[in-house]
């Protein structure tokens, strides 16, 4: 989507630095940290949330986005993290661009 800003980071057009990147993803840093490492590992393909997920057509990518977390931990040496997929404006969702939150380091208790 030509106007969408997370699918202008993955097409390169804004020079993001990217920390992981293979054909259906792309991992950068989020802007505004709120932890000590805060990643968003975004699809490639434009889909505005979880909630137009196709559990077909999509069932790929999401086991590779979800499959990816752990190995980005084990590629920074990161010991446990939280992820967070904010779905819809009520969700806390800014971005209408499916994106998981990978954070670690400095988490506030949660559950
Ligand atoms: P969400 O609220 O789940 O949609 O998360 C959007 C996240 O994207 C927020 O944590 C923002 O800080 C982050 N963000 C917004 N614009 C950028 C950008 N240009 N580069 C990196 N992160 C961004
Ligand atoms: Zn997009």
């Amino acid at each position: 989507m030509s106007d969408c800003i997370f699918c202008k980071i993955c097409n390169g057009e804004l020079n993001t630095e990217f920390l992981y990147e293979d054909e259906y993803v792309v991992v950068f840093k989020d802007i505004r940290p709120k932890a000590d490492t805060h990643l968003l590992v975004t699809s490639r393909k434009h889909i505005t949330s979880l909630k137009e997920i196709n559990e077909v057509e999509d069932a790929k990518l999401m086991a590779h986005m979800l499959c990816l977390l752990p190995k980005l931990a084990a590629q920074l040496n990161i010991p446990g993290f939280r992820t967070i997929i904010n779905t819809g404006a009520a969700g806390g969702q800014e971005i209408d661009h499916l994106h998981f939150h990978f954070l670690a380091g400095n988490l506030p208790k949660f559950g």
